[in-house]
């Protein structure tokens, strides 16, 4: 099987979840969000194909790593891909995290989709929306998009979010850290 990646896996990321994580980028996303941070990722005949095989051997090798998140692109448009890859990655101790355009009560309507989601222990969900973005939440870029604790909403037959990260941040990184320089 292969799953079509928008750059190769990178290793050390501190932003797409909790820890340091390697972050899968997918390519092929038609949700078409305004303001998307990453629109090089849409087309989906673009980017590179790359065997799931490969993937999982490079998941192999890695060791300070606390899991793998998928991002893009949307992941659940190759999600028997990302299902094989998810499932390997639990099978070596790596916590799962995946962002999607999609909302958790859509990816529920599908089998296929269902299936995924039993190998995901964070679900980032729903579309960026440029007029709910803030910079003072952690691990999303805008209000309505919700961190899911998954395997507590599927045991619990509802959507249960990652309560410490609930609401914004009171930081205001918005205001320049020198700006008392200037009063
Ligand atoms: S779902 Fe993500 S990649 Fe797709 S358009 Fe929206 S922000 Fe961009």
């Amino acid at each position: 099987m292969q799953i079509r990646l928008a750059s190769e896996l990178q290793p050390d990321s501190i932003v797409d979840g909790e820890g340091i994580r390697t972050v899968i980028w997918t390519q092929g996303c038609s949700h078409n969000c305004p303001g998307c941070h990453n629109p090089g990722t849409h087309d989906f005949n673009g980017g590179f194909l790359v065997s799931v095989d490969d993937i999982k051997k490079e998941l192999s090798l890695l060791e300070a790593q606390s899991g793998i998140t998928f991002s893009g692109g949307d992941p659940l448009f190759q999600v028997e891909a990302c299902t094989e890859i998810a499932k390997y990655a639990q099978s070596i101790g790596l916590n799962v995290w995946c962002y999607t355009g999609f909302t958790y009560e859509d990816l529920l309507k599908t089998d296929k989709n269902k299936e995924f989601l039993k190998y995901v222990d964070v679900l980032v969900d729903g579309k960026f929306i440029l007029s709910e973005r803030s910079l003072n939440l952690d691990f999303r870029g805008s209000r309505n998009q919700r961190i899911i604790d998954v395997q507590k909403s599927l045991e619990k037959g509802e959507t249960v979010l990652v309560s410490k990260y609930v609401g914004e941040r009171t930081v205001n990184v918005n205001v320049p850290r020198y700006e008392h320089v200037y009063i």
